[in-house]
């Protein structure tokens, strides 16, 4: 691991700024290549993750892998997995407006020392804190938005493909505009073999 991030991941792990680090078992720092291309930013740890201390390894995190692979990607070479918020909320609730505004700033250093060229923006809460209150995930995955001065897509949470399988067919497409971006800004000879 580079030193800045190696710094921030020792700052992070020890970070008391919310009361969610009363409940916690684990602090989720993130997880990935260390100079990933691909950022994927998620809502928070569920109850999975902050039992075993990595991000998105329970169902949704299994079928986030599924399609990483459908695209070519994997977790060590191509992404970095991160959150909103890096403590689970009690009963995996929705984050709160304050514990979001008081967590983003370790967000906002990973996005800087990691500089990925793509983000991916997983379902609704990541799109409202990272794009703004107004976006609407069910208008407006699928398209190409700024954040922090990168490309970001917002995409449906593999959580919310598990309880309606119909919304697959949109997420793959949004996934094949990743790859296709991907292959402009990175590699060009980037290999799938589905897209
Ligand atoms: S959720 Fe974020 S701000 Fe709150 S204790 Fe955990 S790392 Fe710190």
């Amino acid at each position: 691991m580079n030193t800045q991030l190696e710094q921030l991941k020792t700052e992070i792990l020890s970070c008391q700024k919310c009361e969610l680090s009363k409940t916690r078992n684990h602090v989720i720092f993130g997880e990935g290549n260390e100079h990933a291309p691909i950022m994927v930013i998620g809502e928070a740890p569920g109850a999975d993750e902050d039992r075993i201390g990595r991000p998105f390894i329970g169902r949704s995190g299994q079928l986030l892998d599924k399609i990483f692979a459908a695209c070519g990607f994997t977790r060590n070479e191509h992404i970095f997995i991160s959150n909103i918020i890096r403590c689970r909320p009690p009963g995996n609730r929705t984050p709160t407006p304050q514990e979001a505004e008081i967590c983003m700033p370790w967000l906002t250093k990973q996005i800087e020392v990691i500089d990925p060229k793509i983000i991916i923006l997983l379902g609704a809460t990541p799109l409202k804190y990272l794009a703004g209150p107004t976006h609407r995930i069910t208008r407006e995955r699928g398209t190409w938005l700024k954040v922090q001065d990168r490309l970001a897509m917002p995409v449906f949470h593999p959580a919310a493909l598990l309880r309606n399988p119909n919304l697959k067919r949109d997420t793959w497409e949004d996934f094949k505009k990743v790859v296709g971006k991907y292959r402009e800004l990175v590699d060009a000879n980037h290999y799938s073999a589905h897209c």
